[in-house]
């Protein structure tokens, strides 16, 4: 360790490593967050690097050989310009406030500003220990790494907005979870880190003073067209319902389960963030819920709007000093922002549902014919991604009886219902004056044919751990680019699970 330490210093002051760092967030008081340095690791291998990403946010590794690069994606080497530090934050976890919390095993070394002037985080997780550390070891197992790099970066090429994975080490040392497992160090680059949370954290110390620095640094960042509105806050208020809006309808509308939504785990970016023991749908079902720790079902697959709804309603919270001098009409703002987010929401949803099966035209009457196809989805255990991805296959606008139904029908089983609602929504399109090449694009273009199934990813993850093997790794990710394109010979990662494959169960793994 001595070593790594003094490599440490030697190097700092020396070079940039194709990262010249321009931070923001270390310019705020410093109760905002801890300078703290990640702890190194004994023999950091990288086995994943993102050079597309890297390119996008205007950093340049291309020469960069990757012992190099594991050093300083481990946090063994700072380069020139790094500010490290974890950010404080609270949040309702599983709704009961908890009054401190902050990135326990992650350190934000530096932002850096790309071409176009987006300006990104670059967070390294599982660095080692810091002030919010409380029980935990500050370390990240291989396995979540591994979870968090793929799902990332599937939902990024499924269009739905999302931290990024830029890098990803082993570290050589292991950590304890139910049992020894090998370490990880997951590299996460975002828009911002702010969540929920980081506004519950000081509007409960009643410190309306760092609300207002914290708010107005937060618009600054990411909701600069705010700033030319009557009220500020409330613009900004209204902006983040809506990114939470539409980025919570997006997920459902691709079968997607957060697990953990805690409102630390809400960014205000409108990112998906903190990929715990998150998963996509196998057989539709709104109750589903994977997490080990969510009994309640909380956080279950069709309540995920509601919540988001609750979360918001913390942050409107925490905003409302903010919001109006006067708190009664500070509430009724608030209030009246919660229930158009609610509208808003429905109808995202909505549309990006009628959209699956091929409507653009939204009619009164569609919503009934979306409610009865779930229905017969549920009542069967149906494959939601498969679903939707062979509906196109039935599509007959002179809505002739169908005898058969090839692939799509088979998901039914011997269910006759199905071959009626088949006739509806055929009628349907036919009435939309659309042809069935576009309608057969336009679905395409939504129902995506690979997702990171939740027992490949296990396969995944268990040839990294055991094997040391990331073939698997490298071609399933490389698929997830283009998930709405057939590619020829990997129709294996499209199918469901066998039965023996179905993941029950996924794990926060911290
Ligand atoms: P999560 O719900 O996974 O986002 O984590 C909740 C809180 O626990 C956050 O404050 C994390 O930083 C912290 N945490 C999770 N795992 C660890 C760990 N291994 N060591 C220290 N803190 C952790
Ligand atoms: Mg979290």
């Amino acid at each position: 360790m001595d070593n790594i330490s003094s490599n440490i210093s030697s190097v700092k002051d020396s070079d940039f490593f194709g990262l010249h760092f321009d931070n923001s967030f270390s310019e705020l008081p410093d109760k905002f967050y801890s300078k703290v340095n990640p702890t190194p690791v004994e023999s950091p291998k990288l086995f994943a690097f993102n050079n597309l990403l890297a390119r996008q946010i205007g950093i340049d590794f291309l020469d960069t050989d990757s012992g190099i690069k594991a050093q300083i994606f481990s946090g063994n080497i700072l380069p020139q310009g790094s500010d490290p530090l974890s950010t404080v934050y609270a949040g309702h976890q599983f709704g009961g406030y908890v009054p401190q919390l902050g990135d326990g095993r992650a350190i934000l070394i530096g932002e850096v500003v790309g071409q176009d002037g987006q300006r990104w985080d670059i967070q390294l997780k599982g660095a080692g220990l810091t002030p919010y550390s409380r029980a935990g070891d500050g370390r990240s197992a291989l396995g979540p790494v591994i979870r968090e790099y793929i799902l990332s970066e599937a939902m990024n090429a499924l269009g739905i907005k999302t931290t990024r994975a830029l890098a990803a080490v082993t570290t050589g040392q292991n950590v304890v979870r139910e049992s020894k497992k090998p370490g990880g160090i997951f590299t996460r680059v975002a828009l911002s880190h702010i969540r929920v949370g980081t506004f519950e954290y000081f509007s409960n110390k009643r410190d309306i003073k760092s609300v207002t620095t914290l708010a107005d640094y937060t618009i600054k960042r990411l909701y600069p067209e705010c700033l030319d509105a009557d009220n500020k806050y409330i613009s900004f208020y209204k902006s983040v319902l809506k990114s939470q809006a539409d980025l919570v309808a997006k997920w459902m509308s691709l079968g997607f389960i957060h697990g953990v939504m805690n409102t630390d785990n809400m960014s205000i970016s409108g990112e998906t963030i903190d990929y715990g023991p998150c998963a996509f749908l196998d057989e539709y079902n709104p109750r589903k819920v994977f997490s080990s720790i969510d009994y309640q079902g909380r956080y279950a697959y069709g309540n995920q709007g509601e919540i988001a709804q609750w979360n918001l309603a913390r942050l409107g919270q925490a905003l409302l000093p903010l919001i109006h001098e006067n708190q009664d009409k500070a509430v009724s703002i608030i209030e009246e922002a919660l229930t158009e987010f609610g509208h808003f929401f429905e109808d995202k949803w909505l549309k990006l549902m009628l959209l699956k099966i091929g409507i653009q035209d939204q009619q009164e009457s569609d919503s009934k014919l979306l409610g009865q196809l779930l229905n017969l989805m549920q009542k069967n255990g149906v494959d939601f991604t498969l679903c939707f991805r062979l509906l196109s296959d039935v599509i007959d606008l002179n809505a002739e009886p169908l005898d058969h139904l090839c692939e799509f029908g088979n998901l039914f089983g011997a269910e006759s219902e199905i071959h009626e609602w088949v006739k509806k929504f055929n009628n349907r399109l036919a009435n939309s004056g659309n042809s069935t090449e576009n309608i057969v694009d336009l679905m395409n273009s939504v129902n995506p044919k690979y997702i990171p199934r939740n027992h490949i990813v296990e396969e995944v993850i268990k040839q990294a751990e055991n094997n040391d093997d990331y073939t698997l790794f490298n071609e399933f990710l490389n698929i997830l680019q283009n998930p709405f394109e057939e590619q020829i010979g990997y129709d294996g990662y499209a199918k469901k699970p066998s039965p023996d494959q179905l993941v029950k169960q996924t794990f926060c793994g911290t």
